[in-house]
């Protein structure tokens, strides 16, 4: 089930599965449903998901 959540006063899709979270309610889905099936993430659905440009990230290269 897609987690519906509050960012920045904005409204987020969390994939259940993976935590990636989506501005769009049918990407979120689309991304538990690969990871359900497939056990891993598709890289075109991940694609569209927010990046947490807010949280500091160690980054290498
Ligand atoms: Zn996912």
């Amino acid at each position: 089930m897609v987690r519906e959540i509050k960012q920045e006063q904005k409204e987020l899709y969390q994939c259940e599965e993976c935590e990636f979270k989506y501005a769009e309610k049918e990407w979120a889905e689309k991304c538990e449903a690969w990871c359900k099936e497939h056990k891993s993430c598709n890289l075109e659905i991940t694609e569209h998901a927010i990046k947490e440009s807010t949280l500091p990230e160690k980054q290498e290269g």
